[in-house]
């Protein structure tokens, strides 16, 4: 299948990745998941393998590759361990893209040949304690004074934010005391007034690195907006379409994974006297994952194929997302299933498998948000 959006030098890029997946990420992640650990190495090699920025311009130091071929590897990452996955998709779709999608060139000179080499990571910071589904209800502000802005509030579940170098926020803008909409600003980690908490401490993305982060008198020049103060929304809103099809990806590998495990699984143990894969039940079960999985991975190529002919993929995205992230919790329910009581401890991978599945039905947009975007789309276009 894969066939049908690729050509050669996908299959390459995917063949490398697999490969690296497998010798590199899979004999580590189960320990990086137990120790909650970042896992800092991976990131250096992915880097020095030029994973770091695969759809970024070559004029930005990327591979300039598009997102078929991106969203290839985020699924072959996630195969072997979602938590190196979501370290990779969250720097390129919500670290890096924003960036090269609405940075001034000054902007993009600065960040995005370090971030698509992998020698710093990316975040973005969009969700607040009180505004998750409902970004709009943000209420990190920044006030204008004179050629900065004065930045307050506070954001959580920020992904990467402990360990990347560069951090996009959204506020609401305030100038003269009027409100000029949501904005987005790129800064160093490192600027006075950036307070980052401890690790979340989460049930699975064990080894991702999520924070809190609140902005106390934050001061920051005029010229790290993203964009002009009108255009912070939209800017993430493309920046989440993106973003969803690398989690759909993701959610098609965290499936796969699985699904492979207990494949190989149903082939070793025995009962009754026979290959487990020889009750219909078993069998039939992995006919749906296998089904299921392939149905996924059609709809995030194709809206992967669909976004690199310059279509709008809102509809698309969503589509992906949502099937995909529901496929990857049921596919990682019958992993276990069919472990039987060895998919309930820790020694076989299927359970970090099915504790990473649960967020996916839950960030980048939860299953009720896609469908309330799915709804609109189909809406809107009715009778057309
Ligand atoms: C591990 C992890 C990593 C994350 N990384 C990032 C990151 O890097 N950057 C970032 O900005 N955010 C990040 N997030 C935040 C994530 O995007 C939000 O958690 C998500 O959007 C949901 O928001 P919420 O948690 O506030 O839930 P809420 O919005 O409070 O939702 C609670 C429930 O109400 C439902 N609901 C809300 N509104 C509606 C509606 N209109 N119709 C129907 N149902 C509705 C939701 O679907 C959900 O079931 C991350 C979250 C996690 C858990």
């Amino acid at each position: 299948m894969d066939t049908l959006f690729f050509t050669e030098e996908h299959e390459m890029l995917r063949d490398m990745v697999r490969d690296f997946a497998k010798n590199e990420i899979e004999p580590v992640a189960g320990k990086l998941d137990e120790q909650g650990k970042f896992p800092t190495d991976i990131v250096r090699q992915m880097g020095d393998l030029g994973l770091m920025g695969i759809p970024v311009p070559e004029q930005y130091g990327g591979a300039g590759m598009d997102t078929v071929a991106y969203a290839s590897t985020v699924m072959e990452l996630a195969k072997a361990d979602a938590s190196v996955a979501i370290t990779l998709a969250a720097h390129t779709s919500l670290g890096t893209m924003p960036i090269v999608i609405s940075g001034t060139e000054a902007q993009k000179n600065k960040w995005v040949p370090k971030l698509a080499s992998g020698e710093i990571l990316g975040a973005f910071g969009l969700t607040e304690p009180g505004a998750g589904s409902d970004a709009g209800a943000t209420k990190t502000t920044a006030v204008k004074d004179g050629d900065k802005y004065v930045i307050n509030g506070s954001k959580i579940f920020i992904t990467n934010s402990g360990e990347a170098g560069v951090l996009s926020l959204t506020a609401q803008i305030i100038e003269d005391g009027q409100k000029k909409g949501i904005g987005a600003f790129t800064i160093p980690t490192d600027t006075q007034g950036l307070v980052i908490a401890p690790k979340e401490k989460k049930m699975g993305w064990r080894a991702s690195d999520t924070r809190q982060l609140f902005f106390e008198d934050m001061v920051v020049p005029a010229n790290t907006m993203l964009g002009k103060p009108e255009d912070g929304f939209k800017t993430f809103l493309k920046t989440l379409v993106g973003g969803r099809i690398s989690v759909a990806a993701l959610a098609v590998g965290t499936a796969e994974g699985a699904y492979l495990r207990a494949l190989q699984y149903s082939t070793e143990r025995k009962a009754f006297g026979k290959k487990i894969h020889r009750f219909q039940s078993i069998g039939f079960k992995l006919a749906d994952m296998a089904t299921q999985i392939e149905a996924a991975k059609l709809l995030v190529f194709h809206a992967a194929w669909m976004k690199d002919q310059g279509k709008e993929v809102t509809k698309e995205a969503a589509m992906a997302k949502l099937f995909a992230s529901e496929v990857a919790m049921d596919a990682t329910t019958d992993a276990i299933q069919i472990h039987g009581g060895y998919g309930y401890v820790r020694e076989y991978d299927v359970e970090r498998f099915f504790r990473d599945a649960k967020v996916l039905e839950i960030g980048e947009g939860t299953s009720e948000i896609q469908r309330l975007v799915i709804s609109r789309e189909i809406i809107k276009n009715a009778g057309k």
